[in-house]
């Protein structure tokens, strides 16, 4: 894939002598402790070390499972000294001090907690950290705040919705909300992305891109899925943004985030009947339902292919890709489309393949 450095990674094997054997363990332990640093780091507005942090966890995850000692770690990119003083520090006492300490920072334990809560920021978790709440249980008890719809919600369904989805239930999901937009637009197209189309076991939400192949039957779809939804008496949220996507435009910032296509943040109330049961653990509160997170995005159909490669993740990936696109190719990719540093480049999406017109 463009943007994916391919590693020469034989000289691993070749390296058998010397050193501590580094275990998938001791792998899993260091990829742990570099996201609780990249996450404080984040935590204290400091980009530059957050990054770091996070590329060196992308890096370690890429590896293959035998390091056999510290010195294979040299040559490798993304691993500079402060990477490298944790990891050693790992494999000679089992922990990082740095880490420890971070755990035990109450700014960081005030700000995990806070920013776990479906709609509060890091600018919410800094305001509460900063009048002195250390619990969720004092930040709801204190009746001065204000809370928006969003984080009203993100408290109701608090201990749903911090659990982690299955793919069972994204499944079950995916069924309901594929049945629920084929019976307005037959022909739609409904594709799960995120976390889950990449394969992953386990999720924070479901992500689903929707688009219709004739534009005018797409009009003021999300409105009607939305309606329906809440007719079927399963929606406990949602919050729709309107599109603010203009196609003539260039993309006004270099490395953007977010897009502009409508898209909806929403809770579905999962009916446990509807889910695979095998393995199913217990549905939280011995309720027969659970909420779920669920992103609906709808991008116009030309856009399509290229929501999809957005909306996919990971977030490194699409960071890499888009640094990719810049400096290698002096090209700008979004989640709109790719374009060249002076016009939109042409180009079309068809059904997830993304046709590249050159002229
Ligand atoms: P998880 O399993 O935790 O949900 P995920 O990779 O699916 O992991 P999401 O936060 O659901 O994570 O986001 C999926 C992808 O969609 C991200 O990688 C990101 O690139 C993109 N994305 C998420 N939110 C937005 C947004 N508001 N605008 C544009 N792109 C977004
Ligand atoms: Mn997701
Ligand atoms: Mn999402």
């Amino acid at each position: 894939l463009p943007g994916v450095e391919v590693l020469d990674i034989t000289w691993f094997t070749e390296s058998m002598e010397a050193g501590k054997p580094v275990t998938v363990e001791d792998r899993h332990r260091i990829g742990d402790a570099f996201e609780i640093l990249s996450q404080n780091y984040e935590f204290i507005e400091s980009e530059g070390p957050c990054l770091a942090f996070m590329r060196a966890t992308s890096v370690l995850k890429s590896l293959p499972h035998a390091i056999h000692s510290l010195q294979d770690l040299e040559g490798l990119p993304c691993l500079g000294d402060q990477t490298k003083a944790v990891i050693e520090d790992i494999l000679e006492c089992g922990h990082s001090s740095k880490v420890q300490h971070v755990l035990s920072d109450d700014r960081y334990k005030a700000f995990k907690l806070f920013t776990s809560v479906f709609g509060v920021g890091l600018k919410t978790a800094e305001k509460w950290y900063r009048r002195g709440f250390r619990s969720l249980e004092e930040v709801k008890a204190d009746s001065s705040i204000h809370f928006t719809k969003m984080q009203k919600a993100g408290f109701l369904y608090y201990d749903d919705i911090s659990r982690a989805v299955s793919r069972d239930e994204a499944s079950a999901i995916g069924q309901i909300v594929e049945d629920t937009v084929h019976l307005l637009v037959p022909d739609a197209l409904v594709v799960v992305t995120g976390g889950f189309r990449r394969g992953k076991e386990f999720g924070h939400d479901v992500d689903f891109l929707i688009t219709t192949p004739e534009t005018e039957k797409g009009e003021g779809i999300l409105h009607n899925v939305i309606n329906e939804l809440k007719h079927q008496g399963i929606l406990l949220y949602y919050d729709i943004v309107d599109a603010t996507f203009d196609k003539t435009k260039l993309p006004s910032k270099r490395f953007e985030a977010m897009d502009h296509f409508e898209k909806c943040f929403a809770i579905i109330k999962l009916n446990k009947k509807l889910v695979k049961c095998d393995g199913q653990e217990e549905f939280a509160g011995g309720k027969d339902w659970k909420a779920i997170r669920v992103d609906l995005v709808v991008p116009p159909v030309d856009n399509f292919a290229f929501a999809l490669l957005g909306w996919s993740g990971s977030r490194q990936f699409e960071r890499d890709l888009r640094r990719y696109a810049h400096y290698e190719k002096k090209m700008i990719l979004d989640n709109h489309g790719l374009y060249d540093k002076t016009k939109v480049v042409e180009t079309k999406s068809f059904q997830g393949k993304i046709l590249i017109l050159i002229v």
